[in-house]
């Protein structure tokens, strides 16, 4: 069977017509500096989109439209891809390719019925239970009787101005539980009328668009914004890069309309109150340390700077590690990685773990609950004493009324 006729933007087009193939993107690749295969590198992947673009469009060259069982063959190319956005700067002409067009072509191995193993099973599960981890919804608040234990309140579905949006994994894994809760620290010390949605929110649609569910991603973005809207929120505010993104860009795409409210990270929230006066933040980590970029925060996103001044505050100072900032080496957590290539995905976290590790801090900081859980696997693989720390986790005791 035939691949069918798929739908291209003007800047679809323009992404995949500009590619020259150079390869001068492939260097930066996190996968393909793992792996070394010369299938699991940029232009690859998007060449299988390519086919389909060439068949309809004769762009450089008419050709036969590609069969659907000829795609079936690089699904694994296509997915080991860990949707860090590096390439766009490794490319020579700055084309986006995970930002234009590796959803897309995700979304068309969905469309096609050609996803399978975990990717498949991720998608059921955000189906079915709207996260993707298959766990009940009432766990999601599992993370709130911790915080009560801690003597730290948690307002659950009230009007408020502020929605604390938490993210599946740090509501589902109670490993990840004190990230939430330094959040709501810091959110009680702000002392403005804040809320969770508690057992009523749902997957922000990250993994579901990760794996290829754009129709999936959409109701669960219709849900969100219904519930938020509901409570009357101005600000949503997130400790999670990955749904800060796709509430920040996604949202927007896929209900083709202006959110009604500001997106903020946790860091920026912070730094802005210091910055006005109303927060003072005090040093609660005795030493040097050093800081990782979650991907979806630094380079997709632009949130840089505003960790690193926190973390200026609250330590004794910051060692950059090698690649950092919009270069920022991902640790291997994003694009689902760990479901197609359980090896690149532990090689790729080893790896980002020891440059951490080379600047001879113990404490390693991040703001991203899946680079810490990440992170975390790479340290029991090494059998290190080193300390990976959510910003958030310490926040809620750095931070003060001023
Ligand atoms: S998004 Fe990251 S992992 Fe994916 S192709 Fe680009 S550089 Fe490689
Ligand atoms: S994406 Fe850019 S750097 Fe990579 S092969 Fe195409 S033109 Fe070359």
């Amino acid at each position: 069977m035939s691949v069918p006729n798929v739908e291209f933007t003007a800047k679809e087009a323009l992404m995949l017509e500009a590619c020259v193939k150079c390869a001068a993107c492939v260097k930066s690749c996190p996968v393909y500096r793992i792996t070394h295969d010369p299938k699991c590198t940029p232009p690859y992947r998007s060449k299988v989109l390519r086919k389909v673009y060439q068949s309809q469009h004769g762009f450089p060259y008419k050709r036969d439209k590609p069969r659907v069982e000829e795609l079936a063959e690089d699904f694994e190319e296509v997915f080991k891809c860990t949707l860090c956005g590096i390439c766009t700067i490794g490319c020579t002409f700055q084309i986006q390719m995970r930002e234009t067009l590796f959803d897309k072509l995700r979304a068309l191995y969905e469309k096609l019925g050609l996803t399978k193993g975990g990717i498949k099973q991720t998608l059921d599960s955000i189906r079915e239970f709207k996260n993707p981890f298959s766990l009940e919804k009432d766990l999601r608040v599992m993370w709130i009787s911790d915080a009560e234990s801690y003597e730290v309140q948690v307002p659950v579905k009230q009007k408020a101005k502020i929605l604390y949006f938490v993210g599946c994994t740090s509501a589902l894994k109670g490993a990840l539980s004190m990230i939430p809760i330094g959040a709501a620290k810091v959110l009680n010390t702000i002392g403005e009328p804040w809320t969770v949605l508690g057992e009523e929110e749902v997957c922000c649609g990250n993994p579901a668009l990760a794996a290829g569910g754009e129709e999936v991603a959409r109701e669960l973005a219709e849900e969100n914004v219904r519930l938020a809207e509901q409570l009357g929120v101005e600000v949503v505010v997130m400790t999670c890069p990955g749904c800060f993104r796709t509430w920040m860009w996604e949202f927007p795409k896929l209900l083709k309309r202006k959110l009604p409210f500001k997106i903020i990270h946790l860091t920026e929230l912070v730094l802005n109150h210091v910055k006005s006066g109303s927060l003072r933040l005090k040093q609660v980590v005795n030493e040097v340390v050093t800081y990782h970029d979650p991907c979806e925060l630094g380079r997709l996103s632009g949130i840089i700077e505003e960790p690193r001044e926190i973390l200026k505050f609250v330590t004794k100072g910051l060692r950059e590690p090698k690649e950092s900032k919009s270069e920022g080496l991902c640790c291997g957590g994003g694009g689902l990685l760990n479901l197609v290539d359980k090896e690149a995905w532990n090689n790729l976290s080893v790896f980002r773990l020891k440059q951490l590790i080379e600047t001879g801090a113990r404490k390693i900081f991040s703001s991203c609950p899946s680079c810490k859980n990440t992170l975390m696997s790479a340290v029991e693989a090494l059998g290190v004493d080193v300390e990976i720390i959510d910003l958030a986790e310490v926040l809620g005791d750095a931070v003060e009324k001023a």
